[in-house]
């Protein structure tokens, strides 16, 4: 079983729509099943709303998922097995204040050495901790041996005992630390293979001390995701606004193209633009780059006219707004200068608009408008160029600028020789 763990706390970041992508596709290759667990036990900083937000995204992506669960929905299991590992010795009760600990953390880094806990409430009896009145906190107990595991981007992995360390398991309220709450749940759910951000590789021996601390022997393969660059080379974050896939929707870039731009990042793919579909018969994680990946959203915009011209006229133009293959073909001409669909529906919302009459060519306008509303239906281009010419007496420059402002509504653009034959059959309604 492989899972997409997002926390509801924020939009939709690329790093995680990527991770969510590697996931479905490996699990598909090796025809195995996709959870969505959410993990929400963050209370404060859970954002209403933003789980839906989530799926909704995986649904646009067409991601398929067998089941989608919440981890709070699971603290009962937490607090269970953090007894489990009380009963055990494997966890104690700790009743360091936080103001003690940020002492102690304040002076090891006067001392230039890494903080670690000291063990104080590790040492202390059974009847100590009874007679305790403080609130306190569960630790692990550090494991005694490094813990190993293989990374299948980043290879062999080792991480010493002091630096796994006594960490939390459950809080003062007695809610599960994310490590916590994440070893459970992936033991609870039969995880098989963890495809995640490389800023959780830290977490990993952690949460498989969790489970040795347990018994569970199961062991689970993992690829962490080289982190996502912006063009200056800096992490993205939400400061990037192309880091939201909400975003990218909004600019009009269409979710094939941003699952192939995400598959092609960081990556030696046999082709440059594909579906998803396509990528299940290649893609291999083990060839994920180990150093960061590049966003670079000139490409993005490259690959996504790319999978704009894939479409087709009907459902690109209902991607515009319009529900007509005509206007649908139109589109597909100006792809020649628009990469996103804001770009196209602009064009193609300029075009249906009413004329102004204004600016360097709008008397001309006015004259060849008023000239199309007497005329009677023409097939070819340069028999409509002709008529109109004749009957306006413009010429050159000042005929046709005019023309292509009556035609497209923009004194720019493709060949109307191209855009006549879509659009001749609207001319009416367009000089209306
Ligand atoms: N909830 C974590 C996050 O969104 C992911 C945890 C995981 O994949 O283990 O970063």
């Amino acid at each position: 079983m492989f899972r997409f763990a997002p926390s509801p706390t924020g939009d939709m970041h690329i790093g995680n729509l990527r991770v969510v992508l590697f996931n479905y596709i490996v699990s598909k290759q090796q025809g195995d099943r996709l959870i969505v667990r959410i993990e929400d036990t963050d209370t404060e900083r859970n954002i209403d709303g933003k789980d839906r937000e989530i799926l909704e995204i995986l649904n646009s992506f067409k991601i398929e998922y067998a089941d989608v669960l919440y981890q709070s929905h699971n603290l009962k299991f937490h607090q269970q097995f953090a007894s489990t590992l009380l009963q055990t010795g494997r966890a104690f009760n700790c009743f360091c204040t936080p103001e003690e600990l940020d002492r102690k953390r304040e002076e090891a880094e006067k001392n230039r050495v890494a903080f670690r806990y000291d063990g104080t409430c590790e040492r202390m009896s059974d009847n100590d901790v009874l007679n305790m009145e403080k609130p306190s906190v569960v630790r692990i107990k550090r494991p005694d041996t490094s813990v190993k595991f293989n990374d299948l981007i980043k290879g062999d992995m080792e991480f010493q005992p002091e630096d796994i360390d006594n960490f939390i398991l459950l809080r003062q309220d007695k809610r599960p630390t994310y490590n916590f709450a994440c070893a459970i749940d992936d033991m609870l759910s039969d995880i098989s293979t963890i495809i995640r951000g490389e800023d959780h590789l830290s977490n990993t021996p952690k949460q498989i001390a969790i489970q040795h601390a347990l018994g569970y022997g199961k062991k689970i393969d993992y690829a962490h995701l080289p982190i996502i660059l912006n063009i200056e080379g800096k992490k993205m974050s939400k400061r990037d606004s192309a880091s939201s896939v909400k975003w990218l929707f909004e600019e009009g870039f269409i979710p094939e193209a941003i699952a192939n731009y995400l598959f092609l990042i960081g990556n030696k793919t046999p082709k440059e633009i594909f579906t998803i579909e396509e990528a299940i018969e290649w893609f291999k994680i083990e060839n994920i780059s180990k150093a960061p990946a590049k966003f670079d959203i000139d490409k993005l915009r490259f690959v996504n006219r790319e999978h704009l011209k894939l479409l087709d006229a009907e459902d690109l133009s209902k991607r515009v707004g319009y529900f007509d293959k005509t206007i649908g073909e139109i589109a597909k001409v100006y792809l020649e200068e628009a990469s996103t669909l804001n770009e196209l529906k602009s064009k193609i919302d300029k075009l249906f608009s009413k004329r102004a009459f204004d600016g360097e060519y709008g008397e001309s306008v006015k004259i060849l408008s008023g000239i199309v509303k007497e005329l009677e239906p023409i097939e070819e281009f340069s028999e409509f160029k002709k008529a109109l010419m004749s009957k306006s007496g413009l010429k050159g420059k000042n005929f046709f600028k005019p023309l292509r402002v009556l035609l497209t509504g923009e004194e720019s653009g493709p060949e109307l020789s191209l855009i006549y034959p879509l659009l001749k059959n609207y001319l009416q309604k367009i000089v209306e």
